[in-house]
């Protein structure tokens, strides 16, 4: 029989409970057993004043802005409008029925005051991360590392070519926020003290952003989001902001571990990380300083075109400082820094390992040793010993299992831009992007735990 048509007809009055209609799977339903958010208010206390109009409920703020990371909203003025229709979010949001939206107005306030005065946003990573441990999501023994490339809110039409890009003529007291910041983080590792190269543009309304062409495609502006991750089950432990070049991407990651051990009393015992953490400099790090053996392919420039001997088939010896060519005859280094009352180490960080002119003129492997030279010569750098470790754990069982580790970083940052949209950033400044890689990576904790921790029955 077919049924009365439906007619839309308001009631006068409705017995309506919210919480019977967000689905028990709902993700937010799920995510929301972790969300503790109790201190928050106390933290915040100091950066409101005691006198004049109530403030919107910060809380309230927070929970709308985990519901834009964790579903993809990137507008907030979309976020206030979803927020005002599905029923989930407002529920997640602790909003009843006829409870009003804040208006988008309200996050760009408080997130450029006191939200980032108060660091905030780290606090809550921190208080997610702390939920990890304490689910033992977090097993601290093997750290993956990568970093992955983010465009900024700029464009090519407003930068200035390098030549005349004049930094000291800014004054800060009335530039825009996001150049104030620039000129705060000038000798900051992670930015402006990372390289003496100039960027060939900088964008004059996000100056801190990176000129790059890393991507291959048509170069653009960006920042790096630096990840450092547990690799037991993709927990993200410590998230940085960085210039889009490898020398602040490998800079963040030593802040990151350090930061790490010193906020979650976490001491990796493996690092894994791509090519780009491989220099000789920051192997030596990891192992000399940090006492963490690096599963990272090395950064090695010596390898041979001519199909002449490699140097790996010269073995160093440690007793005798020499290097043993394929028929066991010595190269030793170089005579000449010493003659000179120069140091042996050249510009490079090497030291020059020489044959004996004598042993090559009579070798008969000399075609296939050094054909166009008299002598053979290797190079050894200065810190060696960390790439020699590094080379020999690449032989290893663990070495090929941390490299599968490794793709889950991989897989974090394609979540990221595929599924929380995260492809461009909507903040300006060092600030606006710390700000949000910060809030992305508490979502994707925050989702790994509903995910990994079902829901009690
Ligand atoms: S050419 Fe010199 S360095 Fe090379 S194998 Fe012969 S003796 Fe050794």
């Amino acid at each position: 029989m077919l049924g009365p048509r439906q007619e839309f007809q308001s009631a006068l009055f409705y017995e309506f409970n919210l919480e019977d209609h967000v689905p028990d799977d709902h993700l937010l339903r799920s995510i929301d057993r972790f969300v503790d958010l109790g201190d928050m208010r106390s933290h915040l206390r100091p950066f409101y004043s005691d006198i004049g109009r109530p403030s919107v409920d910060p809380e309230l703020m927070i929970r709308m802005l985990l519901v834009g990371y964790i579903m993809g909203i990137r507008s907030e003025r979309r976020l206030c409008d979803e927020v005002h229709v599905n029923l989930a979010y407002r529920w997640f949001c602790r909003l009843d029925l006829g409870d009003p939206v804040p208006d988008q107005s309200t996050f760009s306030k408080n997130r450029h005051g006191r939200f980032r005065e108060s660091d905030l946003f780290w606090q809550l990573f921190e208080s997610v991360v702390t939920r990890c441990i304490a689910e033992g999501l977090v097993g601290g023994e093997v750290f993956a590392t990568d970093a992955s490339i983010i465009r900024a809110d700029a464009n090519k039409q407003k930068s200035t070519p390098k030549e005349e890009w004049d930094a000291s003529s800014l004054d800060p007291a009335t530039v825009p926020r996001a150049v104030k910041e620039y000129l705060e983080v000038l000798d900051d590792a992670a930015f402006g003290a990372a390289s003496e190269v100039e960027p060939k543009f900088t964008s004059r309304s996000d100056p801190a952003s990176q000129w790059t062409g890393a991507l291959k495609g048509p170069a653009f502006f960006a920042y790096s989001d630096n990840y450092l991750i547990d690799t037991d089950h993709a927990i993200i432990v410590d998230v940085e902001a960085s210039r889009s070049i490898r020398q602040a991407e490998v800079g963040s990651t030593r802040t990151m571990i350090v930061r790490t051990r010193e906020t979650f009393d976490l001491y990796p015992e493996i690092l894994v990380a791509d090519t780009a953490y491989g220099s000789a400099e920051n192997l030596n790090w990891l192992v000399n300083k940090e006492g963490i053996l690096p599963h990272i392919p090395i950064i090695d420039k010596s390898r041979r075109k001519d199909g002449t001997f490699e140097k790996s088939e010269f073995v160093y010896d440690h007793e005798k400082d020499a290097y043993i060519c394929p028929i066991g005859l010595p190269l030793r280094p170089t005579q000449r820094a010493y003659r000179n009352r120069k140091s042996p180490v050249a510009a490079d960080n090497t030291i020059r390992y020489r044959a004996s002119k004598y042993d090559c003129q009579e070798c008969l492997l000399k075609k296939y040793c050094c054909p166009n030279q008299p002598v053979r010569n290797v190079g050894r750098h200065i810190y060696e010993g960390a790439r020699d470790l590094a080379r020999e754990l690449s032989l290893t069982d663990a070495y090929v299992d941390s490299q599968r580790r490794r793709k889950k970083v991989e897989m974090l940052f394609a979540h990221l831009k595929r599924i929380m949209k995260l492809d461009r950033l909507r903040l300006r400044g060092p600030n606006g992007a710390k700000d949000e890689f910060l809030l992305a990576a508490t979502a994707q904790n925050l989702r790994k735990l509903a995910k990994l921790i079902p829901q009690p029955v």
